[in-house]
């Protein structure tokens, strides 16, 4: 198939040669014969065409720390893809390291301009990289940003930190190399190196307290640098991070943007805000038991919410704090909680009126990470179950119909 004779590849080749109001589109059809179509359209004019999801570009390392390789047997195939995808990493902000990055890729992030990427730096000596990622054949990372760099194009970097591997110096000697690249580094996270009871590749220490305090301490220095000489921070620790060191977590305003939200930095202080933002308009829920389930992680930062929720509403909120079956204890997000968690939590429990789960550990299908669907958990269960992103989000519908539509508690 081409547009305006140009051979298309994959989504991008089409956003990206469709953004013309004249349009030639030639394609052989499943039966041979040929189609060439003449279209004029208003230009933002949608088509409504649907593309077949793109093949994923595979990762070509073996990283020791990867989540996929301490993942259990026996899950759902898509969760063994180890996807490590440029394209995927402008249009979902999924991180790449670029090390599979041919000739032909970085010709079309300039063409396209595909910015900002969302990019697995790690560590920005050479050396050190390839150790982390497992693989002798990674290119320069370095020399790989400034060519993208050169071309207009922006980053937003992480860090994952193996304790003795890429803390210290190597972290040290990374900021400043990510520092010297100006504006187009636009953030930089730090986060812990994250391990599951099976990550049977990983040879190196696990992160301790006082390894995270001392990666904070890094972090707050080139804070302190970022905001006096840019304006930003820059540079942000994950929340695992803080909750690993024992530190308070930041308050909203620090996180800027939210750059990096989605890869834990700053969730749990959008979390508050959220609750102090929708707190007041609340209905009150006198006398209503509702049960909280959450991941071993955030325990001891709910109780300070649930008060709060308490005044608003009414309600008594009973916390309830779920180890991971599937992962085992050193997984503590309660957005990995699994379906068996969930049962394991609240079986029995006709006591509670309500309860509510984390809507992250469903995914779009309704799925838990264990292939137990929401649905099946939810009518095994004595009480009515909610995922819920905010507490709010479900309890502001108390006393209307609520359906779950694609992971998420809505009023009906
Ligand atoms: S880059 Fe490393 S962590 Fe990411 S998918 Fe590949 S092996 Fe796993």
């Amino acid at each position: 198939m081409t547009v305006n004779g140009r051979e298309l590849d994959d989504f991008l080749d089409w956003e990206f040669l469709t953004a013309e109001e004249e349009l030639l589109i030639a394609a052989r059809l499943p039966d041979g014969s040929e189609l060439e179509l003449e279209v004029e359209r208003e230009l933002g004019e949608p088509f409504g065409v649907e593309l077949e999801p793109p093949r994923v570009r595979r990762c070509a390392n073996k990283c020791e720390f990867c989540f996929i390789e301490g993942l259990p047997q026996g899950l759902r195939r898509n969760l063994y893809v180890r996807d490590d995808d440029y394209r995927l990493s402008f249009a979902y902000g999924n991180f790449a390291t670029l090390s599979n990055l041919k000739e032909r890729d970085v010709a079309r992030i300039l063409e396209y301009r595909l910015s900002p990427l969302y990019v697995s730096v790690h560590a920005t000596p050479w050396d050190v990289r390839k150790v982390l990622l497992n693989n002798p054949r990674v290119p320069n990372v370095i020399e790989q940003l400034e060519r993208l760099a050169s071309g207009g194009i922006e980053f937003h970097a992480q860090m994952v930190v193996v304790p003795g591997m890429n803390d210290g110096e190597v972290l040290e000697q990374s900021l400043s190399d990510l520092w010297a690249f100006g504006e187009a580094v636009l953030s930089v996270a730090v986060v812990p190196v994250g391990l599951t009871q099976f990550s049977h590749l990983y040879t190196g220490r696990a992160m301790d307290p006082g390894s995270a305090r001392s990666l904070l301490r890094h972090v707050e220095r080139w804070e302190t640098r970022a905001l006096a000489e840019r304006g930003t921070r820059w540079v942000f620790g994950s929340d695992e991070l803080y909750l690993l060191a024992g530190d308070p977590l930041p308050t909203a305003d620090h996180y800027e943007d939210f750059a990096q939200i989605e890869n834990g930095v700053g969730a749990v202080a959008s979390l508050r805000q959220r609750v102090t933002d929708q707190v007041d308009d609340l209905p009150r829920l006198d006398g209503r038991r509702i049960g909280i389930v959450t991941g071993v992680s955030m325990a001891p930062l709910m109780p300070e919410l649930l008060d709060r929720l308490t005044a608003a509403t009414g309600a008594r909120f009973e916390l309830l704090v779920a180890e991971n079956s599937l992962f085992g204890p050193t997984i503590t997000t309660a957005g990995l909680l699994v379906g068996a968690d969930i049962t394991r939590m609240l079986d029995g429990r006709a006591d509670l009126d309500l309860a509510l789960i984390p809507a992250e550990s469903i995914n779009e299908d309704g799925l838990f990470l264990d292939d137990a669907t929401f649905i099946d958990v939810r009518e095994a269960l004595p009480m009515p179950v909610y995922p819920s992103y905010d507490f709010a989000d479900v309890l502001s519908a108390e006393g209307e119909p609520v359906v779950y539509r694609a992971g998420v508690a809505v009023a009906g």
